[in-house]
């Protein structure tokens, strides 16, 4: 697979959209790997700080609404 951007060998795949970057390209931002409940009910995250990103998909922080599923 080559890169999204030069067409080089990409070295990594974006965590969000799925698109493969190289290293000259990859962007990093925080990634939500998981979501639990402790014991005391708290909602919790298991976020990686410096998941691999395309830089070109605009993921969001908050869930997005779905409408034309529904
Ligand atoms: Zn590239
Ligand atoms: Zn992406």
């Amino acid at each position: 697979m080559n890169c999204w951007h030069c067409e080089r060998p990409a070295h990594g795949v974006c965590v969000f959209c799925g698109r493969a970057v190289c290293k000259e390209h990859a962007r990093e931002l925080p990634h939500i790997v998981a979501l639990y409940q402790n014991q005391k009910g708290e909602p919790k995250a298991i976020v990686t700080a410096r998941a691999l990103f395309c830089g070109l998909c605009e993921p969001r922080g908050d869930p997005v609404e779905m409408p034309e599923l529904t």
